[in-house]
């Protein structure tokens, strides 16, 4: 500062000086003072223009080209700019920042909109687009109430009472594939609110599955616990001769029996389900898989049919099987022992296994008992599931016999198929992938 005034003085001390030379009248001081005055305005013109220099750099923004000003306004320029590079490193900075924020919300699972005071959409991430079918551009400032029209939502936004959520349908929703949006609005800054969505689709079925099985485990066990305690009332209450209380009591151990399997049956689902997958280096010679399962179904046509059926193993080439023997043989014995329960007596039974071209092998196990209509086939393996109740409680079954052979065959990687011609029979396999599969060392 003390430099700029001494120049600005200086200055006008050569324009009075010089003023005062050339002056042609016998004043001299007036040609001092009009040099005085033409060397102000002078300093006065360089120094606005250079002002106007500064200024239009400034209006123009470009941080990189600042003009060359000595001085005064070379300075004010030079911290201008450092102040102007500050400004844009922390600008880049946060946008960077909500670049990545951004990217971390597009990312999650969940669905997230941001809405303004009235309800529009600020923003909303693809989860949030899929669940409720908006186009993350075209939408944007529309207001959520116009999107989002079912009627409990509406009722909850109305309520401002936001503590709980709201489940409701999906726009993409139909009565075969279901989809339910648990959905969550929570209120934020000066009226804004953030809305949350959750797909829980899977959740909502899985809490039904629970629920079913729950009930139908309670109802198969009501039936012989009823059944049970109508005897042992009988038995106390009325003067049975014995045969009679000979037979009620085999009826009882019948329903006792039926209990059991129950029980064993819902014991090798839970460990199924809990226990870790089957070995890929233990492994099992199939023919003496075969051997047991064979003795297992002979006895129990011996039980059940008279005369008992016509039933063969044959095993194409010595095998070993990788994974759970335990497993393989009650998911093998399961397909069986249908076959012996379901066919009439004196029918046929073939329990078939083969190599495939393709290194694969398929257990299978055909039989000419009733067969089942189409419409069953894609429900057989759910759990409790039953083509002809009457005659599955008549046969024994727990109705978990075929859950447990297609957990299995998962397990080991391997498929069931079910082929059946209603009153000709029906063919169950399971197909083993090749990785599971090693010619037996002679
Ligand atoms: P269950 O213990 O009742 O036999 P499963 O899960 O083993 O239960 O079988 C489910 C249903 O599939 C059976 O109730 C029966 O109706 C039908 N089913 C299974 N195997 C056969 C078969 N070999 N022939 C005819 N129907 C069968």
């Amino acid at each position: 500062m003390f430099w700029r005034l001494l120049r600005f003085f200086l200055l006008q001390a050569a324009g009075a000086a010089l003023g005062y030379g050339l002056w042609p009248l016998e004043l001299p001081w007036q040609g001092a003072v009009l040099g005085s005055v033409l060397a102000g305005t002078v300093w006065a013109l360089i120094d606005l223009r250079r002002g106007m220099r500064l200024l239009h750099w400034l209006r123009q923004g470009e941080v990189a080209q600042l003009p060359e000003l000595p001085g005064l306004w070379g300075e004010a320029g030079t911290r201008a700019r450092t102040l102007l590079r500050e400004r844009d490193q922390q600008l880049a900075n946060s946008e960077t920042r909500l670049a990545e924020f951004l990217s971390a919300i597009q990312t999650s699972p969940n669905g997230v909109v941001l809405l303004d005071a009235q309800g529009r959409i600020e923003w909303c991430n693809r989860t949030a687009a899929e669940h409720f079918g908006f186009d993350p551009q075209r939408d944007l400032g529309q207001h959520i109430g116009n999107l989002l029209r079912d009627p409990d939502f509406a009722a909850y936004q109305a309520a401002h009472d936001y503590s709980h959520a709201v489940v409701i349908p999906g726009p993409r929703s139909t009565v075969s594939r279901p989809v339910r949006l648990s959905v969550d609005l929570h209120a934020h800054g000066d009226g804004r609110r953030l809305l949350l969505s959750r797909d829980v689709t899977a959740l909502e079925q899985a809490e039904t599955m629970r629920r079913d099985f729950v009930a139908n485990v309670s109802h198969e066990i009501r039936t012989p616990l009823t059944v049970l305690g109508g005897f042992v009332e009988t038995l106390q209450t009325l003067p049975l001769k014995p045969q009679e209380q000979q037979r009620y009591l085999a009826l009882m151990a019948q329903q006792a029996q039926r209990m059991h399997l129950l029980v064993s049956d819902l014991l090798t689902l839970s460990r199924l389900e809990g226990s870790p997958p089957p070995p890929l280096e233990e492994w099992h010679a199939v023919r003496e898989l075969l051997d047991d399962c064979e003795r297992e179904a002979r006895a129990l046509s011996e039980l059940v049919a008279v005369p008992a059926h016509e039933i063969e193993f044959r095993c194409d080439r010595a095998t070993e099987l990788a994974g759970a023997s335990s497993e393989l043989l009650s998911a093998m014995s399961n397909l069986v022992s249908n076959a012996v329960r379901y066919t009439p007596a004196g029918g046929r039974i073939d329990v078939l296994w083969r190599t495939l071209a393709d290194g694969q092998a398929e257990f299978s196990v055909q039989d000419t008992g009733p067969g089942i209509a189409p419409e069953h086939l894609p429900r057989l393996t759910e759990r409790f599931y039953r083509v002809d109740r009457s005659r599955a409680r008549e046969t024994g079954g727990t109705g978990l016999g075929l859950a447990i052979v297609k957990h299995v065959a998962q397990r080991h990687g391997a498929e069931l198929k079910i082929e059946s011609t209603p009153g000709r029979g029906s063919r169950f396999a399971i197909r083993f992938p090749a990785v599971r599969l090693r010619p037996t060392a002679t």
